[in-house]
């Protein structure tokens, strides 16, 4: 492993400028990944920045007009136990009580989760099916992103020179809806060979007002099936909309094959498990 400096700055607006001067610094949230990566001569960093020195970076709130939001800096295991996520949002609950381990959990972040943008994460589908968005802070500069354009390609992201993600917001649903997230996995909690998470809301006569439905695991990066809101929004929720949507998510699915899976059977179980999250949801939602 290659020598690097340590530096714990004391604010966002420290750590940003610290970063941008250095290129070669890399963040360090929970460590989880990072650490492998640095063991493994994979990335060498000049220098280490802890955020976790930052007051302020984990904060769990709620607000009936703007919704959620999430810091950066909670860990898994915050979001797993929060009672406004069980409230407002349990299928972010959800997918952390599916990661890994409680060691990770209990280490690993959301903003490290997100940020590492490895394809399979538990996180990014939930967030997608959200429609979440992600606060970029640099220094001087703040910009909010929605999550799907985040990612660029295989553990790329858009995060530039100096910029961490400091926070996640996730917009208020309609009283009636529900999310369901389905991962599959060879060995319970280990990475996913597919991840699908959908959300729906309904209004009280039992049409459709919200949607959404994010993929994991089956591309270079986590996947938006936009076609969800088109089909769903406006209509009373048949079988032939979940079908449509499934065979939509299957179609927009590019998987590789590896170690875990061929990409054939990734596709094939993109279609059986969106239609399983997509019936779950709406079950759960019409109290079914
Ligand atoms: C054995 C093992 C099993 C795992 N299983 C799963 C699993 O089943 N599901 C799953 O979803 N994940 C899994 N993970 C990943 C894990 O859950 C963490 O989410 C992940 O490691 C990153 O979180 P972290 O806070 O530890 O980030 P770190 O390891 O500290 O950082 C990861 C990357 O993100 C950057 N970064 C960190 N925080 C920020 C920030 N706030 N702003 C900008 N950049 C940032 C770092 O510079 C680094 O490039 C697993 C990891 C391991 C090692």
């Amino acid at each position: 492993m290659r020598y690097f400096e340590y530096f714990e700055p004391k604010s966002v607006g420290e750590a940003c400028q610290f970063l941008n001067e250095h290129e070669e610094a890399k963040i360090l949230g929970g460590g989880v990944s990072l650490v492998v990566l640095l063991k493994n001569g994979l990335i060498t960093p000049s220098h280490l920045v802890n955020i976790k020195t930052i007051p302020g970076l984990a904060r769990i709130e709620w607000d009936d007009r703007e919704g959620l939001t999430i810091g950066g800096l909670n860990h898994h295991r915050d979001i797993l136990l929060s009672p406004l996520i069980q409230r407002h949002c349990p299928i972010l609950a959800e997918a952390a009580s599916k990661i890994a381990t409680p060691p990770i959990r209990n280490l690993g972040t959301i903003g490290g989760n997100v940020a590492h943008a490895e394809p399979s994460a538990d996180f990014p589908p939930a967030l997608i099916a959200l429609n979440a968005s992600l606060m970029l802070t640099s220094p001087g500069r703040e910009r909010k992103v929605p999550i799907e354009e985040f990612f660029t390609d295989y553990y790329e992201n858009i995060l530039g020179q100096g910029e961490i993600l400091t926070r996640i917001d996730v917009p208020p649903l309609p009283p009636r809806s529900a999310g369901t997230y389905i991962k599959l996995d060879k060995i319970t909690n280990s990475i996913a060979i597919v991840g699908v998470a959908s959300v729906i809301g309904f209004d009280e006569k039992g049409i459709c007002i919200y949607a959404g439905v994010g993929l994991g695991g089956v591309a270079s990066t986590p996947l938006n099936v936009k076609g969800a809101k088109d089909i769903l929004v406006g209509e009373k929720i048949t079988e032939t909309h979940i079908d449509k949507i499934a065979k939509e998510a299957q179609a927009m699915a590019n998987p590789i094959t590896n170690v875990h899976a061929s990409a054939e059977y990734r596709k094939e179980m993109v279609y059986v498990l969106t239609r399983r999250a997509l019936q779950g949801s709406l079950d759960k939602a019409l109290g079914r």
